[in-house]
């Protein structure tokens, strides 16, 4: 009896890993040369691999609470046993986030690829597959060169965000061959394009502030955190939060930053003053204070020449700068595409699967896991944490009706 399991990603390789745990024979798909390359690329090559926070919420969908018994069973204090018994120490940040003790993504995937080779399992890269026959109750599958027959299938393809690192239509395909509806895919924890166009003098600088997102001049989301200046726009944890809903539909968005929300417009007013006497100039007014770069941007941005002596700054001025670091309004206009998002937002309907065990309801014996279904998590680890759970949960259950 063999359980076959296309996707040799995050969800796929907890899959095959709780899988092999019941004895049954398994056989990893992977398209790619090699197992968990989109892995490899998280938390910015240090993989936040979970939240300690993951199991009050963070997930989204048209099922939120579809993800509660895999997360619970498969909970985040399990999930950290598991890899530490794999061989995995982690180390958990102030806000949650768990990441390798090593600090690097490789460490993940390494004890991943070690625990398949001592359990037996068949993995199988370079392996595309392109098509699923469900005949006489076994799954017949054909990848580039070759067919696995399997009495069960579990599918780990993951969604379409981060092309370039393995994100595909494939898996909605495949479980739409067996009459799972698809919802509306779009990019989340994704990049926000802005109408600003000074931005782009500012690409690669972060800067910590307060950030409060408005939808038609109404409070949406704020939040606290690093932001960071792309070439189109504005990115990072605050950003990614409200990237799931910004700029989707109608409505005007706007984005307040306040780069120094430690101190008050009144501290910042006083400080201001008693820098502009001397000899120095504007451009170094924010110097020690903001990025080099991010104050000479907001000086410009209020109209006060960089070469201008700081003496000659008005009263006026000098207010009209405290308001660019304190409420600096950016206009937000659109997410980057799927190329560039992190995860996808929709996905293959709930409904159609078992919570429980992640079994179809359509086709006895077929299974779904990770991002190819209709579930996305926050920015913090919360979509490692869900590919954990859901695929060791489609893992065991294969593995125990056989
Ligand atoms: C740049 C980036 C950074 C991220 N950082 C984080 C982070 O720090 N923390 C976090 O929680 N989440 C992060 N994420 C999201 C997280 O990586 C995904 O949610 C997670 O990997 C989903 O797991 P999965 O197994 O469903 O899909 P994947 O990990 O994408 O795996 C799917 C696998 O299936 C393979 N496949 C697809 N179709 C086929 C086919 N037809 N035949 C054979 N194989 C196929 C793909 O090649 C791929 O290897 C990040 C994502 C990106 C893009």
């Amino acid at each position: 009896m063999v359980i076959g399991i296309i996707g040799g990603g995050a969800s796929g390789m907890a899959a095959a890993l709780a899988a092999s745990e019941t004895g049954a024979q398994v056989v990893l798909l992977e398209r790619q040369a090699r197992l968990g390359r989109k892995l490899q690329a998280t938390g910015n090559g240090r993989c936040n691999l979970t939240n300690l926070h993951a199991l009050e919420g963070g997930y989204h969908g048209e099922d939120p609470a579809f993800v509660v018994p895999a997360l619970e069973r498969y909970s985040v204090e399990d999930t950290l046993d598991w890899f530490r018994q794999m061989g995995l120490l982690t180390v958990a940040e102030g806000s949650g986030r768990v990441y390798p003790y090593s600090d690097q993504a490789n460490s993940v995937v390494d004890v991943l690829r070690f625990a398949l080779e001592d359990r037996g399992v068949d993995v199988r890269t370079g392996a595309e597959v392109q098509r699923v026959r469900w005949e006489d109750g076994r799954f017949r599958v054909m990848y580039a060169d070759g067919e696995l027959v399997c009495q069960k299938l579990i599918i780990a393809c993951g969604g379409l965000a981060g092309t370039k690192l393995g994100g595909s239509m494939s898996g909605y395909q495949l479980l739409r061959s067996f009459g799972h509806p698809v919802t509306r895919l779009r990019p989340t924890l994704v990049q926000l394009k802005c109408g600003w166009k000074g931005v782009a003098a500012l690409k690669g600088v972060r800067a910590e502030c307060h950030a409060v997102v408005l939808r038609d001049g109404q409070l949406h989301r704020e939040s606290r955190g690093e932001i960071q200046f792309t070439e189109y726009g504005l990115s990072g944890p605050v950003i990614f939060e409200v990237s799931r809903d910004a700029c989707q539909g109608k409505g005007d968005w706007v984005c307040k930053l306040d780069f120094l929300p430690q101190m008050t417009a009144q501290e910042l007013e006083r400080e201001l003053r008693r820098r502009c006497v001397g000899s120095r100039k504007v451009e170094d007014l924010l110097v020690g204070i903001l990025h080099n770069r991010l104050g000479r941007v907001l000086c410009q941005n209020v109209g006060l020449r960089l070469e201008l002596p700081v003496d000659r700054v008005t009263d006026d001025q000098i207010r009209e700068l405290t308001q660019a670091v304190k409420a600096f309004e950016v206009e937000l206009t659109e997410p980057l595409g799927m190329d560039s998002a992190q995860v996808t937002a929709g996905g293959v309907r709930t409904d159609g699967f078992d919570p429980e065990t992640m079994e179809s309801r359509l086709v006895p014996g077929l299974y779904a896991c990770g991002e190819v279904l209709d579930v996305d998590g926050d920015c913090g680890g919360y979509n490692l944490q869900w590919a954990w759970s859901s695929g060791r949960s489609a893992g065991a259950s294969a593995g125990k009706r056989m």
